[in-house]
């Protein structure tokens, strides 16, 4: 919209830009224009340098704007890079803190509980075996010498 006022109307365009001086120039420029457009074409000469007396503000004006955009996005970036770094800052904070932390209470008190049952289970389980007279063959208790059958010597 701005680039068809600046090659229809550039008086107005710089006029609404807020530049009246530049404006008044310009303006002069298209009634000169206007006055010997009929003069074998030397109008044309006149507003092509109206046409461009305006476009040079616009560019001025748009690199104006693209510099602010640029600063603005500067300045956006530097702001999230610190919100990122804060960030970063809580989120080493927080997670150093929480695995040290928590699992002492939940897996400590488990580990010397569980081994233990099960060597209490396997010992009662491992017995001496049963001994026999060798003569009469009856089952006779580990304590004693001489059968309680026979009477016959048991073999140590
Ligand atoms: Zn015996």
């Amino acid at each position: 919209m701005a680039w068809l006022m600046v090659l229809f109307v550039p008086p107005l365009y710089l006029l609404l830009q807020k530049k009246p001086l530049a404006a008044i120039f310009n303006l002069i420029l298209c009634i000169l224009a206007g006055a010997t457009i009929f003069l074998f074409g030397i109008g044309l000469l006149f507003w092509a340098l109206a046409i461009g007396h305006a476009s040079w503000h616009m560019r001025k004006q748009l690199m104006r704007e693209n510099a602010e955009i640029i600063a603005e996005k500067m300045a956006a970036k530097l702001v999230e890079k610190k919100i990122e770094l804060i960030g970063i800052k809580n989120e080493d904070t927080s997670s150093r803190v929480s695995p040290e932390n928590l699992p002492p209470p939940t897996t400590a008190p488990e580990l010397p509980v569980r081994p233990a049952p099960r060597q209490y289970a396997e010992t009662p389980v491992v017995r001496a075996e049963p001994k026999f007279c060798e003569d009469c063959g009856v089952k006779v208790d580990d304590d004693s010498k001489f059968c309680s059958d026979c009477g016959a010597l048991i073999a140590v």
